[in-house]
């Protein structure tokens, strides 16, 4: 089906208090996993395109894969755009067909990204796109440790890992959240349709470990009344029991991602989660044909490995089984297609 804008799914789920996942389109096998996964799981999902995809794959091919992988979809598809770094860029995503935009105005002073974050608005709702737009900022791991502290880091027991983060990024990880005082204004003043909310996330982690903080999302939820989007979610803890068995232990005002769904988040992002489980299941495929000459068969059991990760997400944030019909029939309509 043709592409649909992200407006269109996440009123929906914040109505219904579930959240949309959002993928990154960093490859075909990547597109293909994620939309094999919302088909299997008859989820709606959003592919997105990151400053490193439109780097690595340039932002025209990048959007025919996903727009050409997503006609041929039996599921609703929006193709947004990640951390938008300017107003050209966001109207060159927006001449190119992209159905949903994202201007990230954090490192810039809070006029500033107000004054970018209104015009893009004004363009996109011009012709009925939405717009996300970021307050307070996300960071990312190789803020706080280089690759060396990272895999000593990583070589310990979980509970370690968030102790020792608390101690190392805590503090300014805090001091970068979205100050919900400020929200109102920033949403009445840009016109935003979604807010990307600094709430405790890291972009970037190594594994699922992080916490949320509950009362942030809440005062800020309750200050817009927007769908809020979670960033960085790959390093975010997912459920009680996942922090029970990992020793991990989360302060009242910390919540799981599970949790943060549940209290107002209506999109998720995971990238290096995806990414990580695609190299793991072809790194194992390599380790056991190590003569094979056919890049696809190796390819392949790394696509699998993300596409069952994004369905455990799916089915995580509630949004499996939110569109009519089966995986058995969209594949026998696309049978009969051919
Ligand atoms: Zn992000």
């Amino acid at each position: 089906m043709p592409l649909v804008t992200s407006k269109e799914l996440l009123l929906d789920a914040q109505k219904q208090g579930y959240a949309v996942g959002a993928f990154n389109a960093n490859n075909l096998e990547c597109i293909k996993a994620v939309i094999e996964a919302a088909e299997e799981e008859r989820a709606p999902v959003i592919l997105q395109i990151s400053q490193g995809a439109i780097k690595y794959a340039g932002l025209r091919m990048a959007t025919t894969m996903v727009k050409t992988i997503a006609d041929e979809a039996s599921v609703p598809v929006v193709l947004h755009l990640d951390h938008g770094t300017s107003f050209l860029q966001n109207v060159q995503c927006l001449h190119v067909g992209f159905t949903s935009l994202m201007y990230d105005g954090s490192a810039e002073p809070l006029d500033t990204n107000i004054e970018t974050s209104a015009k893009i608005v004004e363009i996109a709702h011009a012709v009925g796109l939405p717009v996300e737009a970021e307050l307070g900022k996300i960071p990312k791991i190789e803020d706080y440790v280089d690759a060396k502290q990272a895999d000593e880091l990583r070589a310990k027991p979980a509970s370690e890992q968030v102790s020792e983060l608390r101690k190392i990024a805590g503090a300014s990880v805090e001091k970068l959240m979205a100050d919900p005082s400020q929200a109102e204004h920033f949403v009445k003043s840009t016109g935003i349709d979604f807010l990307a909310a600094a709430v405790g996330s890291i972009h970037g982690m190594w594994a699922d470990i992080w916490p949320l903080r509950r009362d942030r999302i809440e005062e800020l939820r309750n200050a817009t009344n927007l769908p809020l989007v979670c960033h960085g979610s790959s390093g975010v803890i997912r459920t009680r029991a996942d922090a029970e068995a990992k020793g991990i232990e989360l302060a009242p005002n910390e919540c799981t991602l599970e949790e943060a769904v549940k209290i107002g988040i209506c999109k998720v992002n995971v990238a290096t989660a995806v990414s990580m489980a695609f190299l793991k299941g072809a790194w194992e495929a390599w380790q056991t044909r190590r003569t094979e000459k056919d890049m696809r068969k190796i390819l392949l059991p790394g696509l699998q490995s993300a596409k069952e990760l994004i369905r455990g997400y799916m089915r995580l944030f509630g949004s499996s089984g939110r569109v009519a019909g089966s995986a058995a029939v969209a594949a026998s309509e696309v049978k009969h297609a051919e």
